[in-house]
């Protein structure tokens, strides 16, 4: 070993016999340390505190308890919420005496008060509250959130921030997320590799059952969970209005659920499936959020340090899925960039939009939201020769509302380019009109 170890030995306690373990990564060199990058001892340890990161979102107790238990000491956190006691039996850092107090303040107390050395700088506020000149400040950015919206938007401004005079704007983006049993964990290098948005068919948002199959032959329970929610709470109970917190009227639904299931011979109509359906809640599963988590923070360590090759660099596999709703099953693969990719693209290429040409203008905007590869929820659109529907101004949608009940025959032609914008992205969607 070339340098000195300054790590004190697991008898001895001393300001980093917490690392005793980590250090024999840091203090040595191995198998997969690169002469030129890596440097063992002292430099590597003091260039991991020194790393800014940033963490965010839903699996953020995870992350900020992973990343200062792994020698990060410098760690920012943002968070709009407010602890809920329904947080409290998965979010390890809140307690009952916190219910009601912003999740990033009490994170970051608690951290810090039990990693000693660590400051963990807390935002209570949303990701889009901050510019580039503060994510400029970061080595790299460790994100759990539990929305595409605000994933979508950190991955445009990441990809948006990189000059290529300057290496030091390019912030590599590590993304977990979970759905239940299942999880993925990834490491953007904004530009250079596969982001968000060329992934965003990944994740779809879940496919609305037709009407028709809750009205005439439901085939799962979740069918006649949305029958009841639709279709009987309308022909019985319309005066009244659906509160999906109160019990009785979930003991309704569900009563109404489970006798249409026992006609069809369909198992597995619960009361808690009921609600879960009709809040549209996905589970969050304390244990998938700790592997998916603590993937990224070893992605983290790997790129802060250099001891090991990180996800998606030497390799091109770059996209981690991990499966467990049924046995358990990862698999890492090579999520590959997209030229036509709206954000990290050559911004150029328009990507072809089916459109049915006798729909209106109103449903195409609606439909916008539910498409897995646009998901754009308030859409202005316009042509290269007109605005069709602008809803970012008030004034501008008076103008143009009358379009809305024109049939997109009449308003573009096959082929014809259509610029879409959404003020919660900071990019410019094109689409080339394909009728069908
Ligand atoms: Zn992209």
């Amino acid at each position: 070993m070339a340098e000195a170890t300054i790590t004190s030995s697991s008898t001895v306690a001393g300001p980093r016999a917490k690392w005793t373990y980590l250090d024999k990564f840091l203090n040595r060199t191995g198998p997969f340390t690169d002469p030129d990058s890596f440097q063992p001892g002292k430099t590597v340890i003091e260039s991991l505190e020194r790393s800014k990161v940033f963490g965010a979102g839903g699996l953020g107790c995870e992350i900020l308890k992973n990343l200062a238990l792994s020698g990060f000491k410098d760690i920012h956190v943002i968070d709009m919420d407010t602890i809920d006691v329904s947080n409290l039996n998965r979010q390890f850092l809140f307690r009952a005496a916190d219910v009601g107090s912003f999740k990033a303040d009490t994170a970051a107390r608690f951290v810090e008060k039990r990693v000693k050395g660590v400051k963990i700088t807390p935002y209570c506020g949303k990701i889009q509250d901050k510019d580039e000149a503060y994510y400029m400040q970061f080595a790299m950015i460790v994100c759990g959130l539990d929305s595409i919206e605000a994933r979508r938007w950190i991955n445009a401004t990441l990809v948006g921030m990189v000059d290529e005079q300057d290496p030091d704007s390019l912030k590599p983006l590590i993304d977990g997320g979970t759905e239940g049993f299942k999880g993925q964990a990834k490491v953007i290098l904004p530009t250079m590799t596969s982001c968000i948005e060329c992934q965003l068919d990944m994740h779809a948002p879940r496919a609305a059952v037709p009407l028709c199959t809750l009205a005439t032959i439901p085939r799962q329970p979740q069918h006649c969970i949305e029958w009841a929610h639709i279709i009987a709470w309308e022909e019985h109970r319309k005066e009244i209005t659906l509160d999906t917190d109160d019990p009785e009227h979930i003991t309704w639904l569900y009563q109404q659920a489970l006798a249409r299931a026992q006609e069809f011979n369909i198992p597995g109509v619960t009361y808690s499936m009921t609600q879960g359906v009709v809040k549209n809640i996905i589970p969050a599963i304390a244990s998938t959020n700790a592997i998916v988590a603590a993937s990224c923070c070893n992605e983290a360590f790997k790129l802060a340090t250099n001891t090991n090759p990180f996800l998606g660099f030497p390799e091109t596999d770059n996209y981690m899925m991990y499966t467990g709703d049924e046995s358990v099953y990862t698999y890492t693969f090579e999520h590959q960039k997209k030229d036509d990719c709206p954000v990290c693209g050559l911004g150029t290429i328009a990507r072809p939009l089916e459109v049915s040409p006798n729909m209106t203008l109103q449903d195409f905007v609606e439909s916008l939201a539910e498409k897995p590869e646009a998901q754009l929820k308030k859409p202005s659109i316009r042509t290269g020769e007109k605005s069709l529907y602008i809803q970012s101004l008030a004034d501008l949608e008076r103008q143009t509302r009358h379009n809305l009940e024109k049939k997109m025959v009449d308003l573009v032609e096959e082929g014809e380019e259509m610029v879409i914008t959404d003020k919660a992205f900071p990019t410019q969607f094109k689409y080339k009109v394909v009728f069908k």
